[in-house]
């Protein structure tokens, strides 16, 4: 069934993909029908996911012989904690990522998880360990139900009843007529943007990835959203390896390792604390993000 929906959605994939956008990486290449450039190894075995360490060891990239993008890009996150990327527009987050995913191979380096480098292991095996949480998550036309069962095709509904739980979404859902059999998209309800990643929630928990990738939404979330969302991945990552890409400061406090990207290099990574102790960009970033809230400004994007 899931089938139908998925070429009704290929424009959709490819329009976002040109614009840039990591959207459902894991799956976008099975939904296109094509081999990615990134070609397994003869000899490649699966991941095998012990604790879900993942380390970026020296680690240069550029998407063109032009222009380096990241250079000699060092951090550990430990199996279990939460790493915060932040910095400014441009700075390569987002291609960190795309790293992971092994979308693009590393030029020098390497990415190791639990050891193994990325490139050594099958990219199946490999994205089919990370969730992702995408900024701006590809709805179906077809019903709530359907769109979060995309997680996990073979999930009974009492899981999508858990992961609708988890992922804080039950009380509007409980609001629809037809509850989760509410038709989303074109032809049905229009979703907010704090809905659309609850939902991108509900899949990653459907999922049940070793290491979950979170996108925070640029634009601003009305504030009871974004509480929501938090939560849920807070709830949800609970001794699962995270990675979230950053935008608002305030939320990501609390992580275990804040990795501050500028222009392709990594200034400072520490704790909240040690950064600001530090007095560098970050400490920076964080006063200048506590003034623009003191002028009650709408929520800006962090740097
Ligand atoms: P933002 O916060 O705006 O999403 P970012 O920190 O995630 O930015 P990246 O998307 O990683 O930044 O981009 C890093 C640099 O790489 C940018 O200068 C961008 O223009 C460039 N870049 C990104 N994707 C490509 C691509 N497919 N081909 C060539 N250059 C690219």
């Amino acid at each position: 069934m899931m089938q139908l929906f998925l070429p009704l959605n290929l424009l959709g994939f490819v329009y976002r993909e040109m614009r840039g956008a990591m959207v459902n990486i894991e799956r976008m290449f099975d939904l296109l029908d094509q081999r990615p450039a990134i070609m397994d190894k003869p000899m490649a075995k699966p991941l095998a996911v012990q604790a879900g360490t993942v380390e970026f060891r020296n680690v240069e990239f550029a998407y063109t012989a032009e222009r380096s993008i990241l250079q000699n890009i060092s951090f550990t996150l430990q199996a279990g904690k939460k790493l915060a990327v932040v910095g400014s527009s441009g700075s390569g987050k987002s291609t960190l990522v795309r790293l992971l995913f092994r979308f693009y191979d590393v030029n020098a380096g390497a990415i190791l998880i639990d050891g193994q480098d990325i490139r050594e292991v099958t990219q199946h095996s490999l994205r089919g360990a990370i969730g992702i949480v995408p900024q701006d998550t590809v709805l179906f036309n077809a019903s709530i139900k359907d769109n979060i069962r995309y997680g996990n095709t073979e999930a009974s509904d009492a899981e999508i009843m858990e992961a609708v739980r988890l992922a804080h979404l039950q009380h509007f859902i409980q609001q629809l007529p037809l509850g989760l059999d509410t038709l989303v998209g074109e032809r049905g309800l229009k979703l907010s943007g704090g809905e659309k990643q609850r939902i991108a929630i509900a899949r990653a928990i459907l999922k049940r990835p070793s290491i979950l990738v979170f996108d925070e939404a640029t634009s601003s979330l009305d504030s009871h959203s974004e509480q929501s969302i938090m939560q849920a991945l807070r709830e949800i990552s609970v001794g699962i390896t995270s990675l979230a890409i950053a935008h608002r400061l305030s939320t990501i406090a609390d992580a275990d390792l804040i990795v501050v990207m500028e222009n392709g290099h990594l200034v400072e990574q520490g704790t909240h604390n040690e950064l600001l102790s530090r007095k560098g960009r970050y400490a920076g970033l964080w006063q200048a993000q506590q003034e623009n809230n003191r002028e009650s400004a709408p929520q800006v994007e962090t740097i």
